[in-house]
């Protein structure tokens, strides 16, 4: 996932409960946020057997520190994952020299 891109760009991989990869759910965002559809998320997670989601997306300034908007979308994506029996098990954050864990930090 290329930092030096000038828009974020990002995915949401959805894990069975083997924690197998069973589908990679692309991201594009604009130079300082990310839309997470939830109109389209949602079929899709109902879809497959999944019980665990991973997030993950670049910051083109480099730096990792997560926004506003991505604290939002955080809390909004493990709230429905919850509402469903499924598990956010991390946002992680790519910058240019390191990554932030909403887990590692313990927001998750
Ligand atoms: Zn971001």
């Amino acid at each position: 996932m290329p930092f030096q891109a000038n828009c974020e760009l990002g995915a949401v991989d959805l894990y069975d409960a083997q924690g197998l990869l069973i589908e990679r759910i692309t991201l594009i965002g604009d130079h300082h946020s990310l839309a997470i559809d939830l109109a389209h998320l949602v079929p899709r997670l109902l879809a497959c057997p999944c019980r665990t989601v991973i997030l993950h997306h670049s910051h083109p300034s480099g730096r990792a520190e997560p926004s506003e908007a991505d604290i939002a979308a955080t809390r909004a994506v493990a709230g429905l994952l919850r509402l469903f029996g499924m598990q956010l098990h991390d946002h992680v954050i790519v910058g240019a020299q390191a990554r932030f864990s909403f887990r590692g930090e313990g927001l998750i």
